[in-house]
């Protein structure tokens, strides 16, 4: 999420901090120790480029809470990286983590830069020196990167790298989402669109709709967006509409997501696949369907067209698609919403298979993997569902209520050290 003059993420998380506490009677002192991040770090990461002069990046690093384990979170390569927005996401990590029970607390990691501008060997000598400059900081018991925004399995294969030659012996459960080859987990990257095609087959399920021939539409067919089609269209659900940055494609009869995802990489696009008609991203937003699944950026849905939404379940696959104004519209028509940190907490779930067979050095099959994503998601589902009848609050504030409820307990148990 980008920050602007009106819109600090940090206070966003905070306020949403301090309304979940209200609604489930959290302690002023613990909401207070939640408030402060453990701990934040900033960097200088001097870099040699290939010119042989040097640029002096500046990195940070926030732990947001340890309680419930060691701290897991991306980190992002960005011009517009900011200490409140690295705060923000920590924290978000924290209640991500939480709310589908999985024994980390949350982090968060930035560097201001311009990946895109930089060469490999440039973004390699970057990732080395920051390794360097964390190295007290990160590790498996205590804090786990992984990748976020413009970085990748590769980034993560230097930090590996950089970690063990420092410590002397091979460390993967260091970082999460490298290559398979040194360490990775089978099914991390499909974890994220699967975790929220099982989320959105228990939602059809608890709403009292089918999955066979239920109908869905993805906003953005990258990673997250095309694996959470490909899994709906196996489930028996009928994709009838995808798009990515350059538009979109409809088919009423439903089309085929294999074909879909082969198009996007022949062609660098979903539009132009035969037999579907050309939309665009504010018609897939507005189309009738039973599932939408906004998996681009965040603020997709706003107050300007939350009106127009005709689905009758939004899951997140996004991190923040849907805007605070947004939510409040979709709530009065009755719109059910699985929220972000709920429906795409497949990532995380996956990043901590991987972070468990790493430290074992024993891996899992591909089904071990999926099965075991399978039946934390689903039970999660159902933890959230529980919350919101109990209160007749809306999933979002049901996921906060127990993400912040498990944390806060961890807290009040463990007690203020010293
Ligand atoms: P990605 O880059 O693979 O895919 C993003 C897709 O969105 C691309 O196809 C892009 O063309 C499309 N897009 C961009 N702007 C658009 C627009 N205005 N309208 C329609 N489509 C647009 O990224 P990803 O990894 O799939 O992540 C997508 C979202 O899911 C992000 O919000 C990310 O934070 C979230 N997420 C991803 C993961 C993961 O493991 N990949 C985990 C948790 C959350």
């Amino acid at each position: 999420m980008e920050e602007s003059a009106s819109y600090n993420p940090r206070e966003v998380a905070v306020q949403q901090l301090v309304d979940a506490a209200s609604r489930i009677d959290v302690s002023d002192s613990i909401v207070e120790k939640l408030k402060h991040p453990k701990r934040i770090l900033q960097v200088s990461i001097p870099t040699r480029m290939d010119d042989d002069s040097f640029q002096v990046f500046t990195g940070y690093r926030v732990q947001h809470n340890t309680e419930r384990g060691p701290a897991k979170g991306g980190i992002r390569y960005h011009p517009q990286v900011t200490m409140d927005e690295v705060v923000a996401l920590a924290m978000w990590m924290t209640w991500k983590c939480a709310v589908v029970n999985i024994p980390y607390g949350g982090a968060k990691g930035g560097v201001i830069c311009n990946p895109k501008e930089m060469s490999l060997s440039e973004l390699e000598r970057m990732t080395r020196r920051l390794t360097s400059e964390l190295i007290g900081f990160i590790g498996p018991d205590i804090d786990i990167p992984a990748p976020d925004v413009y970085t990748n399995p590769q980034v993560m294969a230097w930090i590996v790298d950089t970690y063990s030659m420092n410590k002397g012996y091979l460390i993967p459960a260091v970082v999460t989402g490298k290559p398979v080859e040194i360490g990775g987990s089978l099914g991390r990257n499909e974890a994220t669109g699967r975790g929220c095609a099982f989320v959105s087959r228990e939602a059809l399920k608890t709403q009292g709709m089918d999955i066979n021939g239920a109908t869905v539409a993805v906003q953005g067919f990258g990673n997250a967006g095309s694996v959470a089609a490909k899994v709906l269209e196996e489930m028996g659900a009928k994709i009838i509409a995808v798009s990515d940055s350059r538009g979109g494609i409809y088919c009423e009869a439903g089309l085929d997501v294999g074909a879909a995802i082969e198009h996007k990489a022949d062609t660098g696009a979903v539009s132009g696949l035969e037999g579907c008609d050309e939309i665009t991203n504010e018609e897939l937003l507005a189309l009738e369907c039973d599932v939408l699944v906004p998996a681009a950026l965040e603020n997709a849905i706003t107050a300007d067209n939350a009106d127009a939404v005709n689905a009758k379940i939004v899951a997140e696959a996004a991190n923040g698609p849907t805007t605070p104004e947004a939510q409040a519209i979709l709530d009065d028509k009755g719109v059910f919403v699985v929220p972000d940190i709920l429906a795409n907490a497949g990532g995380v779930t996956v990043s901590y298979f991987e972070w468990v067979q790493g430290s074992q050095m024993f891996f899992w099959t591909e089904d071990e993997v999926n099965s075991r994503l399978e039946t934390i998601m689903v039970n999660s589902y159902y933890g959230v569902r529980a919350e919101a009848q109990r209160g007749n609050w809306n999933m979002r504030d049901a996921a906060f209520n127990v993400a912040v409820g498990r944390v806060a307990k961890a807290v009040e148990l463990r007690g203020i050290y010293p």
